[in-house]
């Protein structure tokens, strides 16, 4: 194992998690120090919002600190249920199922639906959760491009025998930018595939209403049957659902393994969730002014001489290259009070390792423009790609 360890450290692949002393947030304290925070999925500013942390305490109040059981065997309560109702509703399909986290419900959805003889097709640029899920299933597994529905299409007409499964990523996690779900749809519909959309990073972000990519109004259940959202990044608490049909819900309840095997997510959670999700519904405003930041990020960036990725949403990758550098601006933000995430492969491919800005809707125009001046000196004379 060391030998392995000391391996990754010489290729600037070694990974270290910092410890946080104070809530998420705009900004965040390490090590006594305060920076400003571009690399969280709090898009919304609600994980530390006061009304969702009065719902939560209100919450353990209530229900107390564990849920005591799984879901089948006595830990579902009436809020757990309240909320599956609300997510039902906020996405127009017939039912709701939560899941502990996003990980878990991608890996059970996709095992309960899929098995030996079937075929699961994924994007290349999906979420590990959703690959590993089509890894685990034993279905035969199938990649196309990025955002590519023809390559898709001739996959998805090869494939004889079994169920069909195309799975996606809404807006993709890593680069910002959103699947081509107007093609999707009939490509699935043309060769009998369900798709399955996880729009972790969607979901309250854009949209109306914060509905994300897939507008209910033009997607309904039969054009996305399987519709993931997760609770930890815009809705600012903890755990994941799968939206769909009576039958898809019920089919997850008898065999996904990620939610039968599995204690229930704390009560409190589930009621916290509840009051994001009308703060998610209803104020807009937060949704016009991550907007406004990302635009403004943007012409300044581009003025830099950096080139960004095709993303409208607040995920806006600078991608550099080599982990090591990814490494090095990201140090380099730090030692100026910017806390920006290198990423590196395995999460992004090889000679993509990439700076990941992320905002938040309390940042401020000044934050951006902090944020541009440190890019102006941790990432030198630009990025610019061939
Ligand atoms: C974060 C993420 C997940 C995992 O969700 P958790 O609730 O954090 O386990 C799943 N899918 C995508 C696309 C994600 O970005």
């Amino acid at each position: 194992m060391q030998a392995q360890l000391d391996q990754l450290r010489a290729q600037q692949m070694y990974r270290r998690r910092r410890v946080l002393d104070a809530a998420q947030g705009r900004e965040v304290q390490l090590g006594g120090r305060r920076l400003l925070n571009f690399c969280s999925n709090d898009y919304l500013g609600l994980a530390a919002d006061g009304r969702v942390r009065a719902a939560f305490k209100a919450g353990i109040d209530r229900w107390g600190a564990g849920s005591g059981a799984s879901h089948l065997v006595c830990g579902h309560m009436t809020v757990h249920h309240e909320l599956e109702d609300a997510l039902a509703e906020f996405t127009q399909r017939p039912r709701a199922l939560l899941f502990s986290s996003g990980y878990a419900a991608n890996v059970g959805t996709i095992n309960a639906l899929t098995g030996l003889g079937d075929h699961v097709f994924e994007d290349r640029l999906n979420h590990a959760s959703l690959l590993d899920g089509g890894w685990l299933s034993r279905a035969q597994f199938h990649w196309f491009r990025h955002r590519d529905t023809a390559h898709l299409a001739g996959k998805l007409a090869a494939a004889e025998g079994g169920r069909k499964l195309v799975v996606t990523d809404g807006t993709f996690s890593m680069d910002g930018d959103l699947c081509a779900l107007s093609e999707l749809v009939p490509a699935a519909a043309e060769h009998g595939a369900w798709l399955m959309v996880d729009d972790a990073h969607g979901l309250g972000v854009h949209g109306r209403q914060g509905c994300g990519v897939v507008d209910p109004e033009t997607f309904g259940g039969a054009d996305v049957p399987v519709l993931v959202g997760t609770l930890g990044k815009a809705f600012g608490t903890a755990g994941a659902f799968v939206a769909g049909e009576e039958a898809l819900i019920e089919t997850l309840i008898q065999r996904a393994r990620n939610y039968i095997y599995t204690t229930a997510l704390p009560p409190a959670v589930a009621a916290a969730t509840i009051t994001s999700l009308q703060i998610v519904i209803k104020e807009e405003w937060r949704r016009e002014h991550l907007a406004e930041l990302v635009t403004r990020f943007r012409a300044g960036a581009t003025e830099l001489g950096l080139t960004l990725m095709e993303s409208a949403t607040p995920i806006q990758p600078v991608v550099l290259g080599e982990a090591g550098e990814a490494v090095a601006a990201s140090t380099a933000l730090e030692d100026r009070g910017l806390l920006v995430g290198a990423i590196r492969p395995p999460t992004v491919p090889k000679g993509t390792s990439r700076l990941r800005v992320t905002f938040t809707a309390t940042h401020t125009e000044e934050d951006v423009d902090r944020l541009l001046s440190g890019l102006a000196i941790a990432v030198g004379n630009g990025n610019a790609q061939s």
